[in-house]
């Protein structure tokens, strides 16, 4: 059997240790062709000696090296699990050369999503969710018509405050915010699923990976994160995909299509399960939910990089202690109503967007400070 050619774009993060976990697993499957990460200089050396990779880059210093790498190695997939938008720019090479991307990343398809997939649509290549959510709803709808579904569900574990009454909220710091009841994660993303900004992004994510309706996109708040997501057909029957929340579940399904792949992950005991509990998400508490509620009905891709990039700053400064953990929203609010944006069908225009976007929250946070 030929061996996949992977080139991995963040592989010393969490997402990208656990696909190299995987490909420890299944040596046989898979040769990597790049590893990339920011400035985890050491780590990334590790893993090169360890598999054999001789193409290494980091992109603290600009992503020339890693345009390079994508658009010079052979490559069969590019995993992108680098964190926000820093994506952008390893999703678009991907698959402006052709090439299927296992995307982990969510915050470039927010951003640049029509963009990105009109273009893998020209290539012809694959745009494979890694987001356990999205991997859910990519095998639900496997063999199925688009036009036969009434209603795609999110689930989410509702976060770190879940159980946390509103009124307490105002107190709660860093270290409460990257307590994660289900899943382990890298910071940045521990934050958005504490104030469920991930289950927002996540619905752009979905409206763009998967060309629907932001109408029929609903999120239900699952404790347990047994059910991974669920789609609903207009003859009565709901499809959901289950598992234990282990990332190793979608990483290797992303990267093994169109065979699954053992992966580590134990097998699902529902008798240890036990009960699945399901409510409604509150939104006064999950001020960052409704704000992409918002964003996401206007269904142009201006509000949405303006959003993204406010949240990056906003939780970048709470974890730094500039920002409270309530600030993050008002942060992203304010930002919000500041621009004015329409829907942009190039690259250059996202970038420059982002960057404002990036300037004005930085402002909110000091004014708030000041
Ligand atoms: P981490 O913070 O754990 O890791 C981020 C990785 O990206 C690191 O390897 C980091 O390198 C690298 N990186 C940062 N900036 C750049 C850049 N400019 N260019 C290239 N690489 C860069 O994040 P996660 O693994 O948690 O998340 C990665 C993405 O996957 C996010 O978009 C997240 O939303 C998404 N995701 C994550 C899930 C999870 O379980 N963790 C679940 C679903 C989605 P360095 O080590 O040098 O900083
Ligand atoms: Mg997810």
């Amino acid at each position: 059997m030929t061996k996949k050619r992977i080139g991995i774009v963040g592989s010393t993060g969490s997402i990208g240790r656990q696909a190299l976990d995987v490909i420890r697993l299944n040596r046989e499957l898979f040769d990597i062709s790049f590893l990339c990460a920011n400035s985890s200089e050491e780590l990334l050396k590790e893993q090169a000696a360890e598999f054999g990779v001789d193409a290494v880059c980091l992109a603290a210093g600009g992503a020339q090296s890693l345009v390079k790498l994508i658009r010079e190695q052979e490559l069969d997939l590019v995993l992108v699990a680098a964190v926000g938008a820093a994506g952008i720019v390893p999703a678009w090479e991907t698959v402006n050369r052709g090439i299927d991307l296992a995307l982990a990343n969510k915050e470039s398809i927010v951003a640049a999503g029509r963009i990105i997939l009109d273009r893998a649509k020209e290539t012809g290549a694959s745009v494979i969710p890694v987001d356990s959510e999205h991997s859910a709803i990519h095998q639900c709808l496997m063999g199925q018509r688009i036009e036969d579904v009434q209603k795609v569900i999110l689930t989410a574990s509702g976060g770190a405050f879940r159980n946390t009454p509103n009124d307490a909220l105002g107190h709660v710091g860093v270290s409460e915010a990257l307590n994660h009841p289900n899943w382990s994660m890298g910071s940045k993303i521990t934050v958005d699923s504490a104030t469920m900004m991930n289950k927002g992004l996540e619905l752009i994510e979905a409206r763009f990976l998967f060309d629907i309706d932001p109408s029929i996109l609903d999120v239900v708040i699952h404790p347990q994160s047994i059910i991974h997501s669920a789609v609903q057909f207009i003859d009565g029957s709901t499809l959901a995909q289950l598992g234990w929340p282990d990332m190793r579940t979608p990483i290797s399904f992303a990267m093994g299509l169109p065979s699954r792949l053992e992966c580590g992950v134990k097998p699902l005991d529902l008798f240890e399960v036990g009960r699945l509990d399901f409510r409604k998400p509150d939104y006064d508490k999950y001020r960052c939910l409704a704000l992409a509620l918002e964003v996401l009905k206007k269904d142009n891709n201006g509000p949405m990089i303006v959003m993204n990039a406010a949240n990056e700053i906003a939780v970048e400064q709470f974890l730094l202690g500039n920002v409270s953990y309530l600030g993050i929203a008002e942060v992203i609010e304010e930002t919000l109503s500041i621009f004015d944006t329409g829907d942009f069908s190039t690259l250059e225009e996202v970038f420059e967007t982002d960057k404002k976007a990036r300037e004005t929250a930085r402002y909110s946070v000091k004014r708030m400070n000041g």
